[in-house]
């Protein structure tokens, strides 16, 4: 068996007993996972651990999310093949290529210089011409693309920006989570619908925080 034989069997074998059994049913998002080879998004020294059930370490006291994550929350924002995507957060750029397999086109954001060009280098691949890395304060959202179908923050608000609500498309989903301790999250989706702003909760998290420009 190759190299790359034998990761294509571990993330199927990730899919199955990690995703598939916590009740991710949605065929696109469980062909996105399948696609995106989780390995090349991860630290070299931590290749083999590249398929286990848990975030891991990137650099910068920052994680790339465990894989049950990211396919919930790309579940959650109910992804259709012609949306515009923000994601806050880029980390490794894993989630972003998860994302840009379920989407048109995809736009991520990032404060840290060094893992902005640790994640193009990671999406640096053809397939991933639709995914834009940009450096910023993503509670800021990006208001020259705006607006999106669907917007997914990887880290923790200790409240919801106003900024990103204000970003999102009618019937667009905004999945963001919530909370002021790491032990305290919650996973929020508030929808558009006009005017209105409809908020339900998905269940308790753990994210890294959220850092605007003024916190640092
Ligand atoms: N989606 C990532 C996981 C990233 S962890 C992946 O798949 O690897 C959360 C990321 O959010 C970290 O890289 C952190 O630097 C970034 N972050 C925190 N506050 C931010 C902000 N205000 N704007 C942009 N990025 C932010």
């Amino acid at each position: 068996m190759t190299e790359s034989d034998e990761f294509d069997r571990e993330r199927q074998a990730m899919i199955r007993t990690q995703i598939v059994t916590r009740g991710v049913r949605d065929e696109r998002v469980l062909a996105a996972v399948e696609r995106v080879p989780r390995h090349r998004f991860v630290e070299t020294t931590m290749v083999d651990q590249a398929y286990d059930d848990t975030p891991l370490p990137i650099g910068l006291g920052q994680t790339i999310s465990q894989p049950y994550m990211v396919a919930f929350m790309a579940e959650a924002a109910e992804l259709e093949a012609d949306d515009r995507v923000l994601e806050i957060g880029t980390g490794s750029g894993y989630g972003a290529a998860i994302l840009g397999c379920l989407a048109d086109e995809v736009w991520t954001v990032e404060r840290h210089h060094e893992l902005v060009a640790l994640a193009k280098a990671h999406l640096a691949d053809g397939a991933f011409g639709h995914v834009h890395v940009i450096e910023g304060d993503g509670t800021k959202g990006l208001p020259d693309q705006a607006p999106f179908d669907a917007i997914v923050v990887t880290a923790a608000a200790r409240h919801v920006p106003e900024a990103l609500i204000d970003q999102l498309a009618d019937g667009g989903r905004l999945i963001v989570p919530v909370g002021r301790s790491s032990r305290d999250q919650m996973l929020i989706r508030l929808r558009r619908c006009g005017e209105r702003i409809d908020w339900e909760e998905l269940g308790a998290v753990r994210f890294v925080p959220l850092v605007a420009d003024k916190d640092s």
